[in-house]
Formats: C-alpha cells, structure tokens, sequence
C-alpha cells in the first residue's frame, strides 16, 4: 500500500461524509505495520456537533476500542490540512504523523498552517502535504460550490 493508495481511501470516506450530509472530509488511520485500523469522516451535522471532525471520531473511536490514550505508531491520512482542533487532538493522542491531500481553506475559520502549529508542539508530529492534492482539492470543491 502507498501513501497514495491510503490516500485513495480517505476520499471514499469523505464521499461517504457527504452521503450522509456533512462536510467532504475523510480519514484513514494506518498502524506501523501498515494495516488499516480506523476509517472515519466529518460528522458534524449528522452528530450536531461542531468538533465531530474526521480525525477527533476517529481518535475517539481508536482509543476506546483500544483501551489506550496513545496512538503512538499511528498514522492518519486527511484528505485537507487538518484544523486546529485535529491538530491539538492529534499531539494529545500522541500520533506519529499526519500525511493529508488538499491544502486548509483560507476560509477555515481558523486558518493556522498545521506546520506552524506543530513546531510549537512539545510532541514530535510529523506533518506531510500534498498527496493526491489536486484529487482532494476538486473533491472539497465539487461538493463546497
Ligand atoms: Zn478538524
């Protein structure tokens, strides 16, 4: 499986977020052996809940699942830069990187890089754009006319 191959995934997932009404945001998270342990995608509408974004369901979901309040090996594919709050909620589940697709909108409403935020982090996050970025981005746009 290649970046581009988990890649492919997440925008499946970010399909399915917009099926089910809420914004065309997936994630798909890969242990260090590169198996797939957690698919999720934004939930915001259908949970009513404004911080029910890929990354945190799928952190929440991991953590019970797994009894753990590490995700230390893990890695998560983004089809966007993740926000602010999936940054935060990333460096407090301790993930080892996060690879995403499309850059941040200039009209997230919090438009902080994910880079800029993860140098100020005391947790080591490692953070990789641009794969599949074009895809990601006609995706988001096809669905935010
Ligand atoms: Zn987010």
């Amino acid at each position: 499986m290649t970046h581009e191959d988990y890649m492919r995934m997440a925008m499946e997932e970010a399909d399915l977020a917009v099926k089910e009404g809420n914004a065309p945001f997936g994630v798909v998270v890969v242990s260090k052996d590169g198996r797939i342990v957690a698919k999720d995608h934004d939930r915001v509408n259908a949970l009513m809940d404004p911080t029910a974004h890929g990354e945190v369901n799928a952190i929440r979901k991991l953590c019970q699942e797994l009894g753990t309040l590490s995700l230390k090996d893990m890695t998560f594919y983004t089809t966007s830069e993740p926000c602010p709050t999936c940054l935060s909620s990333c460096i407090k589940a301790k993930v080892k990187a996060i690879n995403y697709g499309a850059e941040m909108e200039l009209t997230a409403s919090l438009p902080i890089k994910a880079r800029d935020l993860a140098g100020q982090s005391t947790h080591p996050i490692k953070i990789v754009g641009g794969i599949l970025a074009s895809e990601c981005m006609k995706q988001r746009e096809r669905y935010r006319r």
